[in-house]
């Protein structure tokens, strides 16, 4: 079956063939949409091309497809059983680690995507304070809940209104936001760099992310990190640790359990309680699968130093990507960390040329994005990368011969 048989066939059972960031209508033209299967860093699409995959299923891939440590213990999981009446053991295992490793952490709760874990930690701080207002940077992405999907279809105005917006990395706009909401703030919600989609990234700056603690601190409101991207590739103990900025709640998710499902909130002692008080629960919230699969891909990460080989292939893989570029005459930017890459085109607004690029690298066995950042994982090999720039360099030929 072809990935266009496919697409056929989903187009009548499935409302527009596909959804989301998936769906062909906002999503890169000539890319696929099924895949076969994935080992290491490298995937086979419906139509049984391989690449050198750079976008790790959108994050959630850490240590490469089908890692055997996380697939050992996943199977040890279920052999005995997954979706029980409770949670295994795992749970309080897993939580422990959490609290070993995350130096903010006193406390975590488990469920499934990114969406459950910001939505979670927001009622966490309102429970907590008795205060409705959440202050967001402007075009921020936290999930596709009602309170925060990037398209209104489907919700109210009320469902967004006790969200007020602040321009990222602006000390002065975080602090106007908070003057509107005078009294009635709960929560300070900010990714731990700026990842929009369509933008180049923007890593924090230090004396952003120290505003906004002592800002939260100021107002009583809880200061939320949205680590859901970020989280494991930057720090295991928070992707702020190396500014000494720690928030009283994370959100995390994607890259947790080497694409296992799950998510965590974790809190600062001082929120365990307004954290007790919700009545958090979900038919699937407590497989011991992926709770024992993200204890496998915390505890691999920490032993083998895995954010230090993904430091290691995205640098490779920026500098030859830099080389490259400029060997064929194009102005780029690389953007956000090494472990999160993205790369545009200068003066490409309507990204018609990443478009043309992007493309020719799929068709040169290298999947990454033409409007969403990068992900690396540990398996990314001195040699895959070698490997993946091959066919970033044919893309680039292509694409100089292509606009002449
Ligand atoms: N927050 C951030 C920063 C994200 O990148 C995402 C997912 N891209 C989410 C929240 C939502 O996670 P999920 O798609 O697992 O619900």
């Amino acid at each position: 079956m072809t990935d266009a048989e496919l697409r056929e066939r989903a187009l009548k059972v499935v409302p527009g063939g596909m959804y989301g960031h998936l769906n062909a209508a906002i999503f890169a033209p000539g890319y696929p949409q099924f895949f076969l299967r994935g080992e290491g860093c490298r995937q086979w699409d419906a139509d049984g091309r391989e690449y050198i995959d750079l976008m790790c299923s959108w994050g959630p891939v850490v240590l490469g497809h089908r890692h055997p440590k996380v697939e050992e213990a996943a199977a040890r999981q279920l052999a005995l059983g997954d979706c029980l009446n409770g949670p295994g053991p795992v749970m309080v295992e897993l939580a422990e680690l959490l609290v070993d490793t995350v130096p903010s952490a006193d406390w975590a709760m488990f469920s499934k995507n990114g969406t459950d874990a910001t939505t979670q930690a927001l009622m966490v701080a309102r429970a907590a304070t008795g205060r409705a207002k959440v202050l967001m940077a402007h075009g921020a992405y936290h999930g596709a809940d009602p309170w925060c999907t990037p398209s209104t279809a489907g919700t109210t105005p009320n469902e967004r209104a006790d969200l007020v917006e602040f321009t990222y990395n602006s000390l002065e706009s975080l602090e106007a936001a908070a003057a509107t909401a005078e009294g009635d703030v709960a929560a300070i919600i900010v990714t731990p760099f700026k990842h929009d989609s369509f933008e180049d990234q923007e890593l924090v700056e230090p004396a952003f992310a120290r505003g906004a603690r002592a800002l939260a601190d100021r107002i009583g409101a809880a200061l939320v990190i949205d680590d859901v991207r970020a989280g494991f590739r930057i720090d295991l103990r928070g992707s702020w640790e190396p500014y000494g900025v720690r928030p009283d709640l994370t959100a995390w998710s994607k890259a947790m359990a080497n694409g296992y499902a799950i998510a965590a909130v974790t809190g600062v002692d001082a929120l365990r309680g307004a954290a007790q008080s919700l009545y958090s629960t979900g038919s699937f919230w407590f497989s011991a699968v992926a709770m024992a699969a993200a204890k496998a891909t915390i505890e691999t990460l920490r032993d083998t130093d895995g954010i230090a080989a993904m430091e290691r292939a995205g640098t490779q893989l920026r500098e030859g990507l830099y080389a490259q570029a400029k060997a064929h005459g194009f102005t780029v930017n690389q953007t956000g960390p090494v472990t999160i890459p993205w790369l545009s085109f200068d003066g490409d607004a309507d990204l018609s040329t990443a478009l043309h690029w992007s493309d020719a690298c799929l068709r040169h066995g290298v999947y990454l994005h033409p409007w969403h950042n990068w992900f690396l994982s540990a398996a990314h090999t001195e040699e895959d990368v070698a490997r993946a720039l091959e066919g970033t360099d044919r893309a680039f030929a292509e694409t100089r011969a292509h606009l002449g």
